[in-house]
This record gives C-alpha cells, sequence and structure tokens, in this order.
C-alpha cells in the first residue's frame, strides 16, 4: 500500500473512533436529516491517481463548495469587473452575515460569504434564463469532474427557498444598493438550484483537480486564474474560521455547510473531505481533522 494510502486509511480510521461527530446544520431539514456518523475521504494526485476511505462514494450536499466554481464561472464572462461589485477580503464573520454588508454599502466582502456568491450567480445569471444559468454552472462541474452523474436535489432547493430568510434578506439589501441585476428571486432561485447540487467525495475530488495545475489533469482556467481562485479559497473558504484552518491545515480549502471541503495541495493533489457534523464556524468538524492530520503526515502545506 502506497504512503498516501495508508495515511488516508489512518486518518479516516482514527476519527471514526473519536466521539465527538459535531452537529449537523439545522436550518433545513433535510440537512438536519442527515446521518451525523459519517465521513469520507478521496484523494486525486497530481498522476491523476484516486484514493479514497470511508464513505467516498455517499453523496452529500456540496453546498457553499460550488462558489468556487460558480467564481470560475463569472470571472471567464466578466473577468476582473466582477471585483467592482464584490470584494476579495477575509471577511472575519458568519456566512451569512447582515451587518457587514449594510456597514460596506452592499458591496460584500468577498465572494464565498452568502451575500458574495449571491452577487456572482447574479452575474452569471445576467442576460439568460436561469434554467441556463443552472445549465453552465451544472456542466462545468460535471466537465472539471468528467462525470455526467452529477445532480441538483430539488428537494434541497425548494427548502432553502422555503427557508431563505436570510438570503432573501441579502439579496433584498443588495438590491437597494444597486447591485443586483435580476430580481432577488430569480438571482436566489438559481443561488438555491446551486447550493443543492449533490456530489460524492471521490466526485468532488476529481471535481478539483483543475486548480492542482499538474500537467496531467485538467486545465479549465488559466494558471494565473487557479492560483487567484486558490488565494480566496485559502483567505475566505472558510468564513470567519478562516484563520484558523489556514494554521490548522496550510493548504487553500472550501468548505460547505453539507459537511463537505475541497481542498488542494497545489502541484500535488485535490482532496475532498466530508463528515456532516460541524464545528462551531460552520465548518465541517470532522473534515477539517482529517485534512490537518492528513496534511500533516504527507507534508502537505503552501508555507
Ligand atoms: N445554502 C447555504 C446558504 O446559503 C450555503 C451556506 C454554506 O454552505 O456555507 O445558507
Amino acid at each position: 500500500m502506497s504512503i498516501l494510502a495508508r495515511a488516508i486509511n489512518d486518518v479516516a480510521n482514527r476519527l471514526r473512533v473519536d466521539p465527538d461527530w459535531g452537529d449537523v446544520a439545522a436550518y433545513i431539514p433535510e440537512l438536519a436529516l442527515v446521518e451525523p456518523h459519517q465521513l469520507a475521504i478521496a484523494v486525486v494526485t497530481a498522476d491523476g491517481t484516486t484514493y479514497a476511505a470511508g464513505d467516498a462514494d455517499t453523496p452529500f450536499s456540496v453546498q457553499s463548495i460550488t462558489k468556487v466554481f460558480t467564481l470560475a464561472i463569472a470571472l471567464g464572462r466578466v473577468g476582473d469587473q466582477l471585483w467592482g461589485r464584490v470584494g476579495r477580503e477575509p471577511s472575519g464573520r458568519a456566512f451569512n452575515s447582515i451587518v457587514q454588508l449594510e456597514q460596506e454599502n452592499g458591496r460584500p466582502r468577498n465572494p464565498f460569504i452568502n451575500a458574495g456568491a449571491i452577487v456572482v450567480t447574479d452575474e452569471i445569471l445576467s442576460g439568460r434564463a436561469p434554467r441556463d444559468a443552472l445549465a453552465e454552472i451544472v456542466q462545468f462541474i460535471r466537465a472539471a469532474a468528467e462525470d455526467d452523474d452529477i445532480h441538483i436535489d430539488d428537494a434541497v432547493a425548494a427548502s432553502e427557498t422555503a427557508h431563505g430568510h436570510r438570503n432573501f434578506a441579502l439579496a433584498h439589501f443588495l438590491a437597494s444598493c444597486g447591485n443586483l441585476k435580476n430580481t432577488p428571486d430569480r438571482t436566489l432561485g438559481t443561488y438555491f438550484h446551486q447550493c443543492a447540487l449533490t456530489m460524492t467525495a471521490r466526485q468532488l475530488a476529481m471535481a478539483g483537480r483543475f486548480l492542482v495545475e499538474a500537467p496531467d489533469l485538467p486545465r479549465l482556467v488559466s494558471p494565473v486564474r487557479a492560483r487567484r481562485l486558490k488565494a480566496l479559497m485559502m483567505t475566505c473558504g472558510h468564513y470567519d474560521g478562516s484563520g484558523d484552518f489556514a494554521y490548522r491545515v496550510g493548504i487553500p480549502a472550501k468548505s460547505g455547510v453539507g459537511g463537505g471541503i475541497l481542498a488542494i495541495v497545489p502541484g500535488k493533489a485535490s482532496i475532498a473531505a466530508w463528515s456532516p457534523g460541524l464545528n462551531r464556524y460552520g465548518n465541517s468538524l470532522k473534515g477539517t481533522e482529517a485534512l490537518a492530520q492528513l496534511a500533516r503526515q504527507m507534508e502537505w502545506s503552501v508555507f
């Protein structure tokens, strides 16, 4: 067994016996009902080999991890113009904070907090129907993963809509500041469906390959853009837990409230970790720990 295969299995086995599984997201019933005792690690290395341990073939709601892909698409469409509508600084606030948006006159701090991601989705939506915008998002992710079996969970999307008061508040505030091109309903309809994408850890690790920048892995964006996406993942990928994640894990990553994390070791690997229970920042408790242990064991760090 290779060093990496052994490391992944060791980490998964160690974490499985640890009794603290964190708390699953409770803001919609579909996520509140997920069985917390699940853990997956999947790694695709620079030569294209996949290694996996635990529940790597169990689909989960990828939620905010889709924001990495939508940011790549929006930058592809409008380039640096996007930064007129959204910033690039860590927020130091919860993912769905309203107060900061008002203080900063409706220009969200970064594209990974909810308000910023809503602006990014709004940009992708401009000039076309929600169905077409969603098709582009799903198609981009399927192409990245080289897997057509990636779908939107309609029940999760409906639930996000039914319980989306805070996101509606953010979208309406953005609109009141002139920073929304489409109606809040239209933009959020697209945003909620994007968040409701379901993937396995194995599929997610595959989808992250384009950010690794290795000759044998697919290239969907320019090298400069790939580096910039990773810079934002490093500084903003874990909301107000981004500094702690950088300190403990040391590689760029983006989390989702479904308990998934996509992490990239530049030039070396794309990693997906998943465990639905969250820590106090709303990031996967065991997913973060899995990445911390794996990075330490493999001596992976960008620092
Ligand atoms: N759909 C979630 C929301 O907008 C995404 C949050 C997340 O994954 O962090 O509230």
